[in-house]
């Protein structure tokens, strides 16, 4: 069994929305493929997987540098010791080869989309739906057959409006959705009080609404954003400053009563460390969000739970950032504390099809093999780019 080919297509994301930083207009997102010489029913088995959202393609770094020495690795070197699966962990090591340790950047995110197909690729191989294998690999007994999850959306449009929100909320209400995450900071702070409580119109409590201010404030604006959505109790206060600035988080712990959600830009274990050492995170409180699909993949990713629950914090307090079908697996499969799901944004790659969502704000895998990119009616097109073999008729 060896790896035939591997694949990148970088796929422009639709929709123009932004946070309190970041214009997604121009951002786009590395679809990648990972070819097997297995066959079944006349076709090759392929791994797909992507770098999350909101780190842009990684064309450059992938094509130049990760792939080419994929290429020339010999087979020994990607396989498990069984030579029935390929072993993600030696595919990052031939991946990562003469690349200097930190400076998890861009990097972090291009590796990953390639460590995340192979985990597709091997789910596909035993015949079964990815979370299942995620979960056999990482030693644990069952898989959550459902699990809790969040819609994600509240972004600030072009030409935006209270009354915009709150029918954007319906619509994942409508969805079966019970809670909900909005944009906070690219407004003043009148203006989002206005919009937060437009939005808990909807979300009916502040337990089922959270707010991301990505990253934006300073310590003085933080502060006094936390000071005026206390009272609303709200499900968590997220990415509040520089996500590298611990003790600005840890400052804002002090006197912030309700959840901090921090963690999607850090992209390694060893960051995750320093934030779990000097960010004054609450155990049994606070969230982390880091994303296997932006830090190198699902090894790296396993590594940060495993500092979480030594540092005394609890899986479920792991709520990845991606609101995907990726990291719907990966929650179900590790046990985590919720999903995130983009039900309305970043197509293709946001959200899940219909079928994975069972109401009640809770959703569940399908039992197509792997991740089952392939059932996701918007990624259609962009898989058949990438992969015209996977729909062709044999
Ligand atoms: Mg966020």
């Amino acid at each position: 069994m060896k790896i035939v080919d591997v694949r990148e297509l970088s796929v422009r994301l639709e929709g123009d929305v932004a946070n309190a930083v970041v214009s997604f207009a121009e951002h786009d997102v590395s679809l990648v493929a990972v070819v097997s010489d297995v066959l079944r029913n006349g076709k090759p088995v392929i791994g797909l997987a992507f770098n999350s959202i909101g780190r842009f393609a990684q064309r450059g770094i992938l094509c130049d540098r990760i792939i080419p020495r994929l290429r020339a690795a010999q087979t020994k070197d990607l396989l498990a010791d069984d030579g029935r699966r390929f072993d993600p962990a030696k595919v990052v090591h031939v991946g990562m080869r003469n690349e200097k340790p930190g400076g998890h950047g861009d990097r972090a995110a291009a590796m990953a989309a390639i460590e995340l197909a192979i985990w597709d690729l091997n789910a596909k191989l035993g015949d079964e739906p990815a979370c299942h294998t995620i979960a056999q690999a990482f030693g644990r007994a069952e898989v959550a057959p459902t699990m809790t999850a969040y819609a994600a959306g509240g972004y600030y449009y072009p030409s935006q409006s209270a009354a915009r929100l709150k029918e954007e909320f319906s619509r994942y209400r409508d969805l079966g959705f019970t809670a909900f995450k909005m944009k906070i900071g690219g407004a003043s702070l009148a203006e989002d009080l206005a919009r937060i409580e437009a939005a808990l119109e909807v979300a009916g409590n502040g337990e089922n609404l959270a707010v991301d201010a990505n990253g934006r404030f300073d310590l003085e604006t933080g502060l006094s954003y936390a000071r005026a959505i206390s009272p609303h109790g709200l499900r968590w206060y997220e990415e509040i400053g520089d996500p590298l600035d611990f003790d600005l988080n840890r400052r804002i712990a002090e006197v912030y009563p309700g959840a901090i959600a921090t963690g999607e830009n850090l992209f390694s274990a060893a960051d995750v460390k320093n934030l779990l050492l000097f960010a004054g995170a609450r155990r049994g409180l606070d969230l982390f969000q880091m994303d296997a699909g932006l830090s190198y993949g699902l090894g790296e990713y396993g590594r940060m739970l495993d500092l979480m629950e030594e540092h005394g914090f609890e899986r479920h307090q792991a709520v990845p950032h991606g609101g995907h079908l990726i990291n719907l697996h990966i929650v179900l499969g590790l046990g985590l504390g919720g999903c995130e799901a983009y039900p309305g944004v970043f197509q293709p790659f946001g959200g899940y099809p219909l079928a994975c969502l069972i109401g009640g704000g809770r959703v569940r895998a399908t039992q197509a093999p792997g991740f089952g990119l392939e059932e996701k009616p918007e990624l259609r097109d962009p898989i058949a780019c990438l992969c015209p073999e996977i729909f062709a008729h044999v």
